[in-house]
């Protein structure tokens, strides 16, 4: 405990490494751990054209900055929709021409990294691979920037010793994203731990991810999660949006509505700006 508390356990990673916090810019134009606030938000899994497109275009107009979607899908049945893959990268790489959103993706496992390092800005590391050590080498040594996800069973400690292996092969773009771990009580699907939202802060110079979406696994109560999220100091959210979340292929039930993330993003404006903060300006230039 001590050694977490003085950060010697992950020297690269501390707060006493960079006490004036890390900013680290995700796409041109586009950074994340300053006073603005960054949103990215995007279906759970890219499941054709229409939809990513659709989704794509709404979260860009109500003000995301970067859009998310799995190619590569980590599904705890063998059984389920495990993404389109390839199919998946190139939709998003059209949906990024379209829009000029930036796009998150996640990566599987060591064989894919390169493929999926080709199309996306910035490099998802899923909960389920938060502690695969050779992964994260790997990831690392594309020099894209990485969203580390906190393993589902994992403490604070474990997803920042999980970050210095990425920084100490060189690249010091990591976002720690707190995104639930697993509790006693199947009301909602994760506890969402929204006291490691400062901790992190406190421990780390790297900006912080809040994902309320697989925190709650229920979309009512999505909403008051980011809005305590941004609260608590979050640098940026994940939110995970579908045009038709009953329809649906993964996490429909935690998926908001076009017309719910709308209202979400109007809501953040009011709490940043009580917290001295702002949401990033919308409105990138589309190419
Ligand atoms: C996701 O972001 O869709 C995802 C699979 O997240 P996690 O790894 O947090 O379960
Ligand atoms: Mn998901």
């Amino acid at each position: 405990m001590d050694e977490m508390l003085t950060g010697e356990a992950y020297p690269l990673v501390s707060r006493a490494s960079r006490p004036e916090g890390s900013r680290i810019e995700l796409a041109e134009g586009i950074t994340v751990g300053g006073r603005e606030i960054v949103l990215i938000a995007g279906p759970c899994a890219v499941e054709g054209e229409a939809q990513l497109l659709a989704t794509a275009r709404h979260v860009a107009a109500a003000g995301a900055h970067l859009l998310r979607g799995g190619a590569f899908k980590p599904r705890s049945s063998p059984y389920a929709f495990q993404g389109l893959g390839g199919e998946g990268l190139a939709l998003l790489e059209r949906a990024r021409a379209e829009t000029g959103l930036p796009i998150v993706s996640e990566v599987l496992d060591e064989t894919s990294v390169e493929q999926v390092a080709e199309v996306a800005d910035v490099i998802q590391i899923g909960s389920r691979n938060m502690g695969n050590g050779a992964l994260l080498r790997r990831v690392a040594r594309t020099g894209k920037p990485v969203l580390l996800k906190r393993g589902m069973a994992a403490t604070v400690e474990e997803l920042l010793l999980a970050a210095e292996y990425v920084l100490v092969e060189g690249n010091s773009n990591v976002l720690l994203c707190e995104r639930g771990i697993r509790g006693f009580d199947g009301a909602t699907r994760n506890v969402f731990d929204l006291a490691a939202i400062p901790l992190l802060k406190e421990l780390s110079h790297l900006p912080v991810v809040a994902d309320p979406s697989h925190g709650t696994g229920r979309r009512d109560l999505v909403p008051a999660m980011a809005r305590a999220a941004v609260a608590a100091g979050a640098d940026a959210l994940l939110i995970e949006v579908h045009p038709d979340p009953e329809a649906a292929l993964s996490d429909g039930a935690q998926s908001l509505t076009f017309d719910a993330f709308t209202a979400l993003v109007g809501e953040l404006h009011a709490v940043a700006e009580a917290v001295g903060r702002a949401l990033a300006p919308a409105g990138r230039a589309v190419p």
